[in-house]
C-alpha cells in the first residue's frame, strides 16, 4: 500500500511540475469501491483524507467503521432517487447529480445542522450508456436550478470519459469539461454557486486530467491494486 502511495503522489507531483500546477490545487480522492476496509485503514494511515464510494449499502458500514472527523466523504457513483437521504446525511460531497429531481431530494434531505452539500454536475461527453451525466446542452439549466437550492453548494463538474488510450485524445475530453466550468462560472451568480472544482482523471488518465486543469483526481487501481471481483 504505501508503496502504490508513494508512486502514485509522485506521479501526480511531476505531472503538477511538467503543466505547471500547484500541488495543493490537486485533490485525490482515493476511490475504494469495493475494497476492504483494511486497505482503506492503511491509507488513512498514510495520511489519505478523501475517500470516495460508488455503493450506498457498501460505503455505509465502511463511514461507521472508520468514523473520523478527519475524513471527508465523496459519492461517485450513479445516484438513485430512493438513497439520497443517507447520501445527504453522510456524505460531504456528491459528484453524480445529472438531474434535477436528484437535486431536489438532496437538498430538502441535507440535514439543518450539516454545511450545505457540495455537489459536481457529472457531465457525459460523448454518446455514452450507463455511465450517467447530461448533456452539455442542459448544462446551465440544470445549473440554474441548483443555484436556488439553498442546501446544495454548486462546486463544478466531473465527467467519466470514454477510455481513450491516447493522451492527447484524453487531455481533448478533459478540455471540454474544463471549457464547459468556465462558461458556467461567466452565467452564474449567487450564493450557492462555488465553481471551483474539475472532478476529473482516474488511474489511466490523470497525467491528461492535470494537463486541463483538474482539482478531484479519482484514484482506485493505482493506490489499492485491482479491484476484487
Ligand atoms: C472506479 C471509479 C474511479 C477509479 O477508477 P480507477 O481506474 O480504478 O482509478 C474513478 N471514478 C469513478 C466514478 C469510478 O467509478
Amino acid at each position: 500500500m504505501q508503496h502504490r502511495f508513494e508512486r502514485l503522489r509522485e506521479r501526480i507531483a511531476s505531472a503538477a511540475l511538467r503543466y505547471g500546477r500547484s500541488l495543493d490545487s490537486l485533490g485525490l480522492i482515493a476511490i475504494s469501491k469495493s475494497q476492504p476496509l483494511a486497505a482503506m485503514r492503511a491509507l488513512l494511515q498514510l495520511g489519505q483524507r478523501d475517500f470516495g464510494e460508488n455503493y450506498l449499502q457498501e460505503a455505509l458500514p465502511k463511514l461507521a467503521a472508520l468514523r473520523d472527523p478527519q475524513l471527508t466523504w465523496h459519492f461517485t457513483g450513479q445516484l438513485q432517487a430512493n438513497k439520497t437521504r443517507e447520501i445527504a446525511e453522510h456524505f460531504q460531497w456528491v459528484h453524480t447529480v445529472d438531474r434535477e429531481r436528484i437535486a431536489v431530494r438532496l437538498n430538502e434531505q441535507r440535514p439543518q445542522h450539516a454545511p450545505p452539500l457540495n455537489v459536481c454536475i457529472q457531465v457525459s461527453l460523448a454518446a455514452e450508456t450507463g455511465k450517467g451525466g447530461i448533456e452539455a446542452s442542459q448544462l446551465p439549466e440544470l445549473a440554474r436550478r441548483i443555484g436556488q437550492l439553498p442546501r446544495l453548494r454548486l462546486r463544478g463538474l466531473m465527467c467519466l470519459p470514454p477510455p481513450a488510450e491516447q493522451f492527447d485524445q484524453q487531455r481533448a475530453a478533459f478540455e471540454r469539461l474544463a471549457a464547459l466550468l468556465q462558461l458556467l462560472r461567466e452565467q452564474s451568480t449567487g450564493p450557492n454557486f462555488q465553481l471551483d472544482a474539475l472532478s476529473m482523471g482516474m488511474s489511466e488518465d490523470l497525467e491528461a486530467a492535470v494537463a486541463a486543469g483538474a482539482t478531484w483526481l479519482r484514484i482506485g487501481t493505482a493506490l489499492f491494486g485491482a479491484r476484487p471481483t
